[in-house]
């Protein structure tokens, strides 16, 4: 796919952060111009792009697909003619490649649309790497109003595996997850006089030992979670009681109800242990994504387009990962699917991981997911719309 490789070169060259996706969101903007979308909107939710395409035989229900367009604050090790011009800023998740692809599939649809009925809305967002994310200011602006959207789907290149497979899994498939703060206030002094103190090191020790029994005590161990301290901050002396403490860490699961229950006992068993010791603990939690969770039927789709695009021996049933994802927004408003790209090619040094200086993907990966996402978007129109 020439114009796709190129596309996304382009992209990679010049890389925007989350939010910032200004002459990324122009570029879309102008390409789906050229290509004859229509009812191009731009300033969606910040820098979210939305167009339709219609189907030439007749009105009918709709499909979204989505591309995430935002880089990360990385400074890109790749010796590359199209490494990033922008100090700082890389696309090491792929979605410079996920742009390019719907750009691609935006041909495509064009192309081909006097052979399905309804429409296809194309939506490029903002700010995937970020929480709380682009998705929902773009729901919230009505992206998947008017027309309304029937069904959502997504895709993400995947360098765990190789070009030319396609990765799924029916049902809760990425993990809904937080980041917390845990700030201990005692009363400082002297090493040698600690009863006139409350020590915050040995209060945040407490809770550091107390929250190890919110999974392994308190979640059911078939439908579980986790819950990781990743940081321990206090003091700097050796003869100093400190003042305060902070820890920090993550809590993820496959299931919103147990996150939302090691919330509220992260701070229950915050509380009490402050009380128990005389300190006072904050608790701040900076909520992340929901769970995706596939809807079966679309996934059964996917899968079907897939092995017929790839051949069966090329989709991989794949197990649940314990990332986050954005799209999982949608999932919530609407029945969604989302599937990974393999662009792993070892003998071409394709393999490092997302979010590394030195991820790249094998462009000949983009080809099987744009024609996966073709035919899973053109069967699902035809079985709904008849
Ligand atoms: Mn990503």
């Amino acid at each position: 796919m020439p114009g796709v490789v190129a596309d996304r070169r382009y992209l990679h060259e010049h890389p925007e952060l989350s939010f910032h996706e200004d002459e990324t969101a122009r570029f879309v903007a102008d390409r789906l111009a050229s290509l004859g979308l229509d009812d191009i909107r731009t300033g969606i939710g910040g820098t979210g792009v939305t167009a339709l395409i219609h189907g030439g035989r007749g009105p009918g229900r709709v499909a979204m697909v989505r591309a995430d367009m935002d880089a990360l604050p990385i400074e890109e090790a790749n010796e590359v003619d199209y490494a990033s011009r922008t100090a700082g800023v890389m696309h090491a998740c792929g979605h410079d490649a996920h742009t390019a692809m719907l750009l691609g599939l935006s041909r495509i649809l064009m192309d081909r649309r006097d052979s399905f009925a309804g429409i296809v809305k194309v939506l490029f967002q903002p700010a995937e790497e970020v929480p709380p994310g682009g998705a929902i200011a773009m729901i919230e602006a009505g992206a998947l109003d008017d027309p309304h959207v029937d069904a959502a789907f997504g895709l993400h290149v995947a360098s765990e595996y190789p070009a030319g497979r396609i990765a799924l899994r029916p049902g809760a498939s990425m993990a809904c997850g937080n980041i917390f703060s845990i700030h201990i206030h005692g009363k400082g002094g002297h090493a040698a006089h600690p009863y006139r103190a409350v020590d915050p090191v040995v209060v945040g020790s407490q809770v550091v030992i107390a929250l190890q029994a919110l999974v392994s005590r308190e979640t059911d161990p078939v439908n579980t979670g986790v819950v990781s301290i990743t940081a321990f901050m206090a003091g700097e002396a050796f003869n100093v009681i400190p003042d305060t403490a902070e820890l920090r860490g993550t809590m993820r699961s496959l299931d919103d109800d147990i996150l939302a229950n090691l919330e509220k006992r992260t701070a229950a068993m915050c509380e009490g242990i402050g009380a128990a010791f005389g300190a006072t603990i904050e608790l701040d939690i900076t909520p992340g994504y929901p769970v995706l969770v596939n809807d079966d039927d679309l996934t059964a789709i996917v899968r079907g387009a897939a092995v017929d695009v790839v051949g069966a021996e090329n989709v991989i049933d794949m197990p649940p990962v314990m990332g986050g994802e954005d799209f999982a927004r949608y999932c919530k408003v609407c029945p969604s699917v989302f599937f990974n790209v393999g662009v792993r090619n070892d003998d071409l040094g394709f393999n490092w991981p997302h979010h590394h200086p030195r991820f790249d993907l094998d462009e000949e990966g983009l080809g099987a997911g744009i024609a996966t996402m073709a035919e899973s978007v053109l069967r699902y129109l035809d079985q709904v719309n008849g």
